[in-house]
């Protein structure tokens, strides 16, 4: 199978994780709201995106429940999505997908494929002004938290996989050999995780718990390669025409400029390189 989940199970595995699901959460906290992460909010707010009354149209709640992680919906496509053809539209959609379908279920690659229900309001979301496929995929994991996931660029870059996300969830999560599905069964249990709260979810905030503070945003890595590119080129070219001051006689030096492009330096202004330093858990 391709793009292993072996870092995914190892995450879900270790201790820290659980640490990670209580604070997020805020478990054991006598009030909900104690949480400083408001992304622990996210699938109750209101009752739930997936509540009997509205789980098949979009309502102000799903709307606010997507800022408690970080991102917000432009207003014109609010308005849009409230009360436009965007709306009706997505609600055609969600009405053909059952909420207790969970991802890595018998049927649910249909669903989430090209041509499914929940890829074409992807693609209807995706398509307007403002909403990028981050944000589209937050509304889309509001309505439906037990099978589209929330995926952003933390957890992009813990999975290291080209493959359609969705897709590559459901085969690993379907696969018992990967060991993924049981690993989350038993996170839950470690954490003492409530049962409205997706495996998917704890998944997502397992992931992302233990890589945000290390995740280095594509930009930023890009702008630190461009400086550190620079500084190599004027050390070459310092080298080169015997034009080296004293103060940086202790920096590397390059023979000839093809040196200079196979250093690691080179490779990172590649982007071969992650960049991006993964805290990888300790096997247990
Ligand atoms: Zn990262």
């Amino acid at each position: 199978m391709p793009g292993s989940a072996d870092i995914l199970v190892a995450i879900v595995d270790d201790d820290r994780a659980v640490l990670d699901l209580e604070t997020y959460f805020a478990l054991g906290s006598p009030t909900a709201s104690g949480s400083r992460f408001t992304g622990g909010r996210f699938e109750r707010l209101g009752g739930g995106g997936g509540h009997a009354q509205t789980k098949d149209r979009f309502v102000a709640d799903d709307l606010i429940a997507v800022t408690l992680l970080s991102v917000q919906v432009p207003p014109p496509i609010a308005i849009q999505i409230l009360e436009g053809d965007l709306g009706r539209d997505l609600s055609a959609q969600l009405r053909l997908i059952s909420t207790d379908i969970a991802i890595g279920a018998e049927g649910a690659d249909r669903l989430l494929d090209n041509g499914g229900p929940a890829n074409k309001a992807w693609g209807l979301l995706k398509a307007c002004d403002g909403v990028g496929w981050v944000t589209a995929g937050k509304l889309l994991a509001r309505k439906r938290p037990k099978l589209i996931p929330v995926y952003d660029h933390v957890v992009q870059c813990v999975r290291r996989s080209p493959d359609s996300f969705w897709l590559w969830l459901h085969r690993h999560l379907a696969d018992e050999e990967t060991g993924l599905r049981a690993a989350l069964h038993r996170l839950r249990r470690r954490a003492n995780v409530p049962a409205d709260i997706s495996d998917l979810r704890i998944l997502d905030v397992a992931v992302w718990m233990r890589h945000r503070n290390d995740h280095v945003p594509w930009g930023v890595r890009r702008r630190r390669a461009r400086i550190a590119a620079a500084r190599c080129s004027r050390r070459v070219s310092q080298a080169s025409t015997g034009q080296e001051s004293p103060g940086n006689r202790s920096k590397p030096r390059f023979r000839s400029r093809s040196e200079a492009r196979s250093s690691p330096l080179k490779i990172l202004t590649e982007g071969t390189s992650p960049g991006c330093r993964i805290a990888e858990p300790v096997a247990a």
